[in-house]
């Protein structure tokens, strides 16, 4: 796993927190990772796949 694209956490693995950790892919086919902190509030851009720039 890497750090949190939006905070930048880094994830610890060995915490049962990490499981929550949302794994997402661009368009262009990079992967990202975010917190649950990041995921939450950005559920609806996640679900809705806007690209990035588009996240409120
Ligand atoms: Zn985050």
């Amino acid at each position: 796993m890497r750090p949190c694209r939006e905070c930048g956490t880094s994830p610890d693995p060995d915490a049962a927190s990490a499981l929550t950790w949302v794994h997402e892919r661009d368009a262009d086919g990079r992967e990202h990772w975010l917190c649950p902190a990041c995921a939450r509030r950005h559920v609806r851009d996640i679900e809705a796949k806007l690209p990035h720039e588009w996240w409120a």
